[in-house]
């Protein structure tokens, strides 16, 4: 059985004076473990399929079902619910809280379950070690460099051991140095048997996702290993974008 099964999603946003079509029918299935990466140009429709695989919004219709339970048609507070035990997410803008501490951060989602103080330290501290920020705990995001807090908010997404991790651009507020630890730590997370979709616009880091899909219009029309998709991608983003990737590949092959 798939993890994430979408079945003709159509999700269209309706504006009063006009409707925008934002996923038209689109299929995808992803089974648990996998490494996917969502690539496509702006508009294209990557952030409302995410936001309907992590349950923050349903389609027009479609069927959707998420480790064998339907969640078409759930209230908002069945999707809630959904959301707090199956999926971690991981934005663009970190979305950490100003004058709580890095451990303070990673807690946080803890809190609504129950477990004891204790409990949720040593469930925060572990999850810092993963991410390799034991040092930083009692930092503040503003004492932090841009992949540290990013750092910080996977951790914020792994404490609660969701069934799914979702990254919407989560290197797009970083360098690209940085952007590329960022996709080694998601790849380490995926060794470890974590199941994880990525948005990301740069077609060398979906290239080391073993596998992509590609919207095109609020469809799929590429779905193979990530390198081959990326590089379909980048051709159809344009001369420079292409060169840009062939160049990242050249380097990365130099690279012993
Ligand atoms: P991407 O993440 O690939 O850039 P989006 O999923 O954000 O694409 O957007 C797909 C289309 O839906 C775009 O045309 C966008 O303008 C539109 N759209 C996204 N969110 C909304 C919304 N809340 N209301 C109306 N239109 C939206
Ligand atoms: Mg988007």
């Amino acid at each position: 059985m798939a993890l994430i099964d979408l079945s003709n999603i159509v999700k269209t946003y309706d504006l009063g004076h006009q409707k925008v079509h934002a996923l038209r029918g689109l299929d995808v299935r992803i089974e648990r473990n996998e490494f996917v990466a969502c690539v496509g140009q702006s508009g294209s429709g990557k952030s409302t399929l995410m936001n309907i695989i992590g349950c923050l919004d349903v389609p027009t219709s479609g069927r959707y079902v998420l480790s064998g339970r339907d969640v078409s048609d759930l209230t908002d507070d069945e999707l809630a619910d959904v959301r707090n035990l199956e999926i971690g997410f991981v934005f663009q803008s970190f979305q950490l809280l100003p004058r709580a501490t890095a451990l303070e951060n990673v807690e946080l989602p803890l809190i609504y379950r129950g477990l004891s103080k204790k409990e949720r330290r040593e469930r925060a501290e572990h999850a810092l070690e993963t991410v390799t920020l034991t040092d930083r705990m009692t930092h503040r995001p503003a004492e932090l460099s841009g992949g540290q807090r990013q750092r910080v908010a996977i951790a914020r997404a792994l404490v609660t051991q969701p069934s799914l991790l979702l990254a919407d651009e989560p290197t797009g507020n970083l360098d690209s140095k940085t952007g590329e630890e960022i996709v080694r730590l998601f790849l380490e997370l995926h060794e470890k048997g974590n199941t994880i979709v990525l948005v990301t616009h740069e077609p060398k880091l979906a290239a080391r996702c073993p596998r992509a899909v590609r919207l095109v219009d609020g469809l799929v029309v590429a779905d193979g290993k990530g390198r081959d998709v990326a590089l379909a991608n980048a051709e159809a983003l344009g001369a420079e974008t292409l060169a840009a990737f062939q160049a990242a590949e050249a380097q990365q092959a130099r690279t012993p």
